[in-house]
């Protein structure tokens, strides 16, 4: 995971590099370092712990000294969270630095080699052996020395390397983990992300797979391993700098919740003309979309439960089998898939490397990939067949809500488009869905309004050691959202089941005070939850429930925040809504750092 950005220009490195690792402190924050090139020698500063330690001990980047750095925020996969480990790294006599996200996977036996040629290693990592390897083979000519390490290098990986002797140069390559490249007026940049340099430009480079950047102060040029020049097109980046701040929001993740309304609309609307749904962006002729008898979802996390919700939509609506399947258990059970196996992929970032790889499994078997992601350019946007974005916008807070959210609109958007296509949705259905998905980000708006039942339950919860989750149906695909909500950012174990399953073993748990928050939402199955709701009140569970407006009797049974009523397909959109808010509620009064709970990170570019 990780966080990289570089900076080489005229002014001082220290304070842009600084404010760089804090746009990005979402991919990594054990620990954080930068590394100058003061004129004389290279100047590494770096820490254990959050980058709030880094910028005391640099005075907010302001002690530092050069116009010529890298920095980075680290998600140790090599090596525990520690000064040491914390990059960039140097090589043995101080001459390079390199910061890396990714994982080099043969470093052992580089380790290995270098260290019976007599060199000496500091930390644990497997990126020491890059600066190592570096120093190694230099002989006066720092692309030569980069591109011969390449050769040696396997695993992924997005670099900058600066060195000593080259005061006027950043090398910046990639292959599987994502790096752009930032253009200004007599100053460039290396990043992660665009939010890292969007204060300084908005014209970038993507980096593709094996492109080598040499940036200097006044330009940039990008090579191959063959030192063959690259032309590349320039790319204009539109976020606004605005939505990736906090904007008065004590976390960013409260402002992304808040955000739902926009982010849903922004998704659905450019795509619903004079009441059809129009998805240009899948280029699958109404004949090759008829031939498919499964469809694959391929995801991870909060990604994956969008995937469990849209087998519910997708078997109902279309008729056709779907699978949900996690991206790492994919890869490895020699799937079977094939051209008649439509997948869909679901990657907030784009760059989930768990996701990527299966993606390409999927190709390598003949499978048509269609992604759903909401990072422009990246890795699997551009190598899925087709690609929907979902347009919410730069999500900051490591737990998920709008881009949840976001990648559920995009569900409901196929299952119109391709349940018109198969014949499965007859007209009068298909007008009324469309016209309900246009007013649900004026539902959403409405459960936002009336958060406070949602804090008052929170409060009386907070304290809790265990949080049970229960639904049936679509309910119980909102449920393990709920649950995941929930740990990710609390800490409280929390587990979900399918309400009916309870029985059949983990209903052991419930004792006395157990709260258990109840899905009530599944029309055809409020009879069923009702009653496992009793079967576990019976057994002392506190039950809070989350029901439609049309069922104000499920109050006579259990504390009940209501929402308003839509069909059920777009049902998750709203009940999804109080789960958020409930674990954000919960997360702050136990004090929480809910933006960066503890070992996450927001893009995992690491299997
Ligand atoms: N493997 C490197 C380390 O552990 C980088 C980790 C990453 O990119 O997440 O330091």
């Amino acid at each position: 995971m990780c966080g990289i950005v570089g900076y080489i220009g005229y002014e001082q490195a220290g304070p842009f590099l600084l404010d760089g690792l804090e746009k990005l402190e979402y991919r990594g924050y054990d620990s954080a370092g930068v590394c100058l090139n003061n004129g004389s020698e290279l100047v590494v500063k770096k820490a254990k712990g959050k980058l709030e330690v880094l910028k005391k001990m640099t005075e907010n980047g302001s002690t530092l000294s050069g116009t010529v750095g890298i920095g980075h925020t680290r998600w140790a996969t090599h090596g525990e969270p520690s000064d040491v480990n914390a990059h960039p790294h140097l090589s043995e006599s101080g001459r390079f630095a390199v910061v890396h996200n990714g994982i080099i996977e043969n470093y052992q036996q580089l380790k290995e080699y270098l260290t019976a040629k007599g060199i000496e290693f500091r930390s644990m990592t497997d990126t020491e052996v890059i600066a190592q390897l570096i120093e190694y083979y230099y002989k006066g000519n720092l692309i030569d020395t980069v591109i011969k390490v390449l050769g040696k290098l396997e695993g992924s990986y997005a670099l900058g390397v600066i060195s000593k002797e080259n005061p006027d140069e950043i090398i910046a390559v990639r292959k599987e983990s994502p790096l752009i490249i930032g253009l200004g007026e007599n100053e460039n940049f290396i990043a992660s992300d665009v939010t890292a340099i969007l204060s300084k430009t908005r014209t970038i480079y993507r980096l593709e797979n094996n492109e080598i950047a040499i940036l200097n102060r006044d330009g940039v040029k990008i090579i191959n391993t063959d030192k063959d020049e690259v032309i590349k097109q320039t790319e204009t980046v539109e976020w606004d700098v605005s939505a990736a701040e906090k904007g008065g929001y004590e976390h960013f993740m409260f402002k992304e919740i808040m955000e739902q309304p926009k982010a849903i609309r922004d998704t659905i609307s450019p795509r619903i003309n004079n009441g059809r749904v129009i998805l240009d962006e899948i280029k699958l002729t109404p004949e090759e979309i008829k031939q498919f008898n499964r469809i694959n979802i391929i995801a991870c996390g909060s990604a994956y439960h969008v995937g469990v919700v849209a087998k519910y939509i997708f078997e109902k609506m279309l008729r056709i089998p779907v699978e949900a399947d996690l991206a790492s258990e994919f890869r490895y059970r020699d799937p079977i898939i094939n051209d008649k196996v439509l997948t869909i992929v679901i990657s907030q970032s784009g760059e989930t490397a768990d996701t990527k790889e299966a993606m390409k499994e999927a190709q390598r078997r003949g499978s048509h990939v269609i992604s759903i992601v909401n990072v422009v350019g990246s890795a699997i946007a551009i190598e899925s067949d087709d690609v929907i974005y979902t347009w919410a916008g730069p999500e900051t807070s490591v737990a998920t809500t709008k881009a949840y959210s976001t990648q559920l609109a995009v569900i409901y958007l196929i299952a119109l488009y391709f349940g018109d296509i198969l014949g499965t949705i007859v007209s009068d259905e298909y007008s009324a869905l469309v016209e309900k998905l246009e007013q649900l980000p004026d539902k959403v708006t409405e459960i936002l309004d009336n958060k406070e039942k949602i804090q008052y339950l929170a409060s009386k919860y907070f304290n809790s050691k265990d949080i049970f989750f229960i639904g049936r149906n679509i309910d119980y695909a909102l449920s393990l959202e709920g649950s995941l909500k929930l740990k990710e950012i609390s800490y409280i174990h929390s587990e979900a089941y399918a309400a009916g399953e309870l029985k059949h073993g983990t209903i052991s748990l419930i004792e006395q005070g157990t709260p258990v928050i109840a899905l009530v939402t599944h029309e055809e199955l409020i009879g069923k939850i009702v009653s496992n709701i009793e079967e576990v009140k019976t057994r002392g569970a506190e039950v809070m429930c989350i029901a439609c407006d049309d069922h104000p009797e499920i109050a006579n049974i259990a504390q009940t925040v209501f929402i308003p009523k839509v069909c059920d397909m777009l049902l998750p959109s709203l009940a999804v809504v109080p789960l958020q808010l409930f674990a954000y509620y919960v997360a702050s009064l136990k004090g929480c750092d809910i933006d960066k709970p503890r070992n996450l990170a927001k893009s995992v570019t690491v299997e």
